[in-house]
């Protein structure tokens, strides 16, 4: 009888163990769970996230340090994942990434598909080419080729400014693009400007154009189911405004 009583307690224990571990079904609680956030970050956009001897680094990168120390108090409790314009929205969709800090837009269209916090920074696209160029005027780019990164908002200038005709190159990255400007004169990329600017101040002979093309409000993107993980972002986000911080990041990086 004994024997049969104790079988029973630990038959039942191992089951109201099994009943009550709580398993993680939303990604704040997965974060948690884990004790680390994946992060896409860019690798080839300084200065907001870039590989310098080894080590990412750059605006976005800080962005994101500080969202996870708000969500798991240690801003080094996060694995990078690297993304292009093309590839983020379906590492985000298919959940290879919690959140994505890469230079990215909010804008309607990809609202269609994921949802952005608050803007933590303001860009805009304007264009890059040779300082020899003759004139600072847009309209005289089409005596040359454009190029523009695929995925990115450009696509969208670049088919408004020309349709379907025109001397046009879409390229998968920024170095690709970069290497396209300098071996062909005529050339001039179309980008935000803080990207371009970073090739500019490392290269020489390079200008970027004064005017904006558009206005890009830089937002973190997230699964649209995840509220919670959202609210934490944007407190962040307002923290980082209030307390100054953003600011400086901004004067350390960009300015
Ligand atoms: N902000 C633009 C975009 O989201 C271009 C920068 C980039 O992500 O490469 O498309």
């Amino acid at each position: 009888m004994k024997k049969i009583l104790l079988i029973l307690l630990i038959l039942f224990s191992v089951f109201t163990c099994g009943c009550t571990k709580k398993v993680p079904k939303t990604t704040i609680e997965k974060i948690k769970a884990r004790d680390y956030i994946i992060v896409g970050v860019k690798y080839d956009s300084k200065p907001f996230g870039y590989i310098e001897n080894g080590e990412i680094k750059g605006f976005d990168i800080d962005v994101a340090k500080e969202i996870t120390k708000n969500i798991l108090d240690d801003e080094n409790k996060i694995k990078f994942v690297q993304v292009t314009p093309e590839n983020r929205i379906s590492k985000l969709m298919s959940e290879e990434v919690d959140i994505i800090v890469a230079t990215m837009t909010d804008n309607e269209q990809r609202r269609l598909i994921v949802d952005f916090s608050e803007p933590y920074y303001i860009s805009g696209q304007t264009v890059l080419c040779r300082e020899s160029y003759d004139t600072k005027s847009v309209g005289a780019l089409k005596r040359g080729k454009t190029v523009v990164v695929r995925g990115t908002t450009a696509e969208k200038t670049l088919k408004k400014m020309y349709g379907k005709k025109g001397k046009i190159e879409i390229s998968p990255s920024y170095n690709m693009a970069f290497d396209i400007i300098k071996n062909e004169p005529d050339a001039c990329l179309i980008a935000d400007e803080g990207i371009l600017l970073g090739f500019s101040s490392e290269n020489d002979g390079y200008i970027v154009f004064n005017k904006k093309l558009t206005t890009e409000p830089y937002a973190v993107a997230i699964r649209k189911e995840d509220i919670k993980l959202k609210k934490y972002v944007n407190h962040t986000i307002k923290y980082l405004e209030t307390s100054g911080k953003l600011a400086e990041m901004e004067d350390r990086w960009i300015k």
